[in-house]
């Protein structure tokens, strides 16, 4: 049978046994109990609903106490592979936060039944002290965007053709207050793993729809802003109705505002293609971000509307030294222009490379010989162009 049935007094597993199963209980109660300085010590009573004999069984180590049932009890064992494979699909953190917790309840309970030495701590592995300084840094980000301590840096692109300044690109900058500056490579990365990325999008939103609205005021004539966007904000409902309510409330032209959204996390074809066509309702343009980076999505770019299509500094950089790079962004062009896309290529350091993508046709470009990113309050400290 399924369940396993026990009369009062009979014993589930005792101290020491291998750790095989664990068990729901169904109806009935059971009671944990050690030996502790000499004594039998109660570590629990179960009852219907609660599980008993999982923490040996997470960690894998032989039962820590004995188990009794002290009425008729009925159970549902649950094999080891069931817990393996929940705990397999856990946040890593958590795991090892989990696994942590348990070695060191177990030094402790042996201190206490004298089996071990009477003070062992047990010190925190690798992957746990990296789990805390992760939801250190969490908590720590938390903070600078609750105190708007996260800054914007403007990347200006370039229009080719026209030889002047189009738009700028928003990047997101933390001063960490013992690190120092800390890279949106990474942080943006944490701020993914959990929704955290939301608000700091939002943040982002905000700061770049103010700058925007104070370039215009100062003269700057009227860029766009393209913003960065991570698949978790895609999916979380409301993002373009909310970004379109701050262009409003900035009193922006809503073709003054670009997404990206990096190729690599295009992975929901029609979630993506539901948020440009919201996006193309509202007068919102959305570009392809890291473009030829990602896995090859050559096959289902037609279905998807991108208006900006934008080349990877991989390509750029090497694009006067090899032919083959230089053919890959040629060709990346002409998709651009067939897809009646525009193309920004990124990366643009050298005054010859920049020829080379005028010669190309290239719309945009982007990088540090164009300008490296800055402050508001420094480009706002130039005249305008
Ligand atoms: P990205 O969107 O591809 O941004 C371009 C990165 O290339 C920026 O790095 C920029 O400073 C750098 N860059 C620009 N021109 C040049 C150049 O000529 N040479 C070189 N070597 N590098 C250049 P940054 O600011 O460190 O940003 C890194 C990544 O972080 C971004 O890549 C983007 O994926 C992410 N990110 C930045 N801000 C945000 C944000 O607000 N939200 C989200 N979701 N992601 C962001
Ligand atoms: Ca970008
Ligand atoms: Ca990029
Ligand atoms: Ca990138």
């Amino acid at each position: 049978s399924l369940r396993t049935t026990l009369q009062a007094g009979e014993v589930l597993f005792r101290e020491g046994d291998p750790p095989d199963t664990a068990y729901l209980i169904e109806t009935g109660g059971i009671e944990v109990r050690a030996r502790q300085r000499g004594k039998d010590v109660v570590l629990s009573l179960l009852g219907p609903g609660d599980l008993v004999g999982e923490m040996a069984v997470i960690d894998d180590s032989p039962r820590t106490a004995t188990a009794i049932a002290i009425s008729d009890t009925v159970l549902f064992p649950i094999d080891r592979s069931q817990i393996a494979e929940r705990l397999a699909g856990t946040d890593p953190i958590v795991r090892s936060l989990l696994e942590g917790q348990l070695k060191r309840y177990r030094g402790a309970l042996s201190a206490l039944q004298g089996r071990g030495p009477d003070t062992a701590p047990v010190p925190m592995t690798t992957s746990e002290r990296l789990g805390v300084n992760k939801i250190r840094l969490e908590s720590q980000l938390r903070e600078a965007l609750a105190a708007r301590g996260l800054e914007l840096s403007l990347q200006p692109l370039l229009d080719v053709d026209r030889g002047r300044i189009a738009g700028y690109e928003a990047l997101v900058r933390w001063h960490h207050p013992e690190r120092g500056p800390i890279s949106p490579v990474e942080f943006v990365a944490l701020a993914e793993e959990t929704s955290l990325i939301v608000p700091v999008g939002e943040y982002v939103m905000d700061a770049a729809c103010e700058s925007v609205a104070r370039l215009v005021e100062a003269g700057h004539g009227h860029p766009f802003v393209a913003v960065n966007v991570s698949a978790r904000q895609l999916s979380h409902p409301g993002l373009v109705e909310r970004i379109v309510a701050r262009a409003d409330a900035a009193s922006l032209p809503r073709g003054s505002i670009k997404l990206e959204i990096t190729e690599s996390q295009v992975l929901d074809y029609d979630l993506v293609g539901q948020v440009i066509s919201l996006c193309h309702n509202h007068g919102i343009k959305v570009a392809l971000d890291d473009f030829g980076t990602g896995y090859s999505h050559l096959a289902h770019l037609h279905r998807l509307e991108f208006d900006v299509l934008k080349v990877d500094q991989a390509f750029s950089r090497h694009m006067l030294g090899d032919p083959r790079a230089m053919a890959v962004v040629e060709a990346v062009v002409q998709l651009g222009r067939a897809l009646q896309a525009e193309i920004v290529v990124e990366g643009v350091e050298t005054s010859a490379q920049l020829q080379a993508l005028r010669r190309l046709g290239c719309h945009y470009a982007q990088g540090y010989l164009i300008g490296r990113p800055r402050t508001l309050t420094d480009i706002l400290a130039e005249s305008p162009p």
